[in-house]
Order: structure tokens, then sequence, then C-alpha cells
């Protein structure tokens, strides 16, 4: 969110739509950064969602009674990951028969374009709903990076 260590310009102004969007789906599943302190990728970013600190609680607002599986990533202190992948969301998913995916959040050309690569590599099909994220700068070229490699841009 703005303000905090990482945070995001306009976030803040996405809490209500994504709200919003989660009563139109059967599921909602949620990825959460949960970084050890002395994190690997605090070299290269400032220290941000600290296990069990402020900073990595949901952002104010969110109706987290919708979320019905919350993935932890970034968990291990030697390995940073913007994907949620490979944290066993793939496996969750499949068990549950879910073969279709919409992406809200942030941030678009980080943790929502990896995460996007990867969930289509795995052969979901992806829809990424571009005004219910936000990016760090690079938004345009993560968006077009992913509806190249086969996502849906809807808006
Ligand atoms: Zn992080």
């Amino acid at each position: 969110m703005p303000g905090g260590a990482l945070g995001v310009p306009g976030a803040d102004r996405l809490i209500g739509k994504i709200n919003e969007e989660m009563r139109a789906f059967d599921h909602v599943i949620a990825s959460q950064d949960w970084h050890p302190p002395g994190h690997v990728s605090f070299s290269d970013w400032p220290v941000h969602c600290v296990q069990n600190t402020p900073g990595a609680e949901w952002a104010e607002g969110l109706d987290t009674s919708r979320i019905e599986a919350t993935f932890r990533k970034g968990t291990d202190l030697h390995v940073d990951s913007y994907s949620v992948f490979g944290t066993g969301i793939a496996e969750y998913l499949r068990q549950r028969g879910i073969t279709e995916l919409f992406f809200v959040g942030v941030a678009t050309d980080y943790c929502v374009l990896h995460s996007v690569l990867d969930a289509l590599k795995q052969g979901f099909k992806v829809t990424v709903i571009a005004n219910a994220c936000r990016g760090m700068g690079s938004e345009q070229e993560a968006l077009d990076r992913m509806r190249n490699e086969g996502a849906h841009i809807i808006s």
C-alpha cells in the first residue's frame, strides 16, 4: 500500500474494486508475501512483508471473508519468488477442478506478471483484470507480455 515499505502507487484505490470483484467468483484465493527477517529480496528491495509484522497484514478494508485459501510466498530465507506458483497452489486448484483464473492485485509488473506467466505454463486459462491491478512503472510492458503469452486482459 502507498506509505508502506514497498508501496505501489494507487494500490489503495483497488481495495473497493477487488472487494466487489470477489463477489462474482466461486473461489477466491489469495497470495501473500511472507518473508522471514533478513530475506534475500531485501538486498534489492526495502525490507517489506516481514512475517508476523503489520507490514505483512492484509490491506485495511480488504474483505478477507471471501478468501478461501491463502498461499504465502517468499517464505524461504534464500529464495525470492515473485510468483505464487511453487507454493502448492497449482495442486490446490487442480484438486478442486479449477481451470480458469482471474488475477487482481499488485504489482502488475512483478508478482502479477510472474504468477500469470507460471499459470499459463501450467495450462490454466488466465484473465487479468487490468484496472484491478497496479504496477511499479512498467505496467504496459507487463500487460503486453502477458497478452503475448496467452492471457486475456480485460477491464
Ligand atoms: Zn516480497
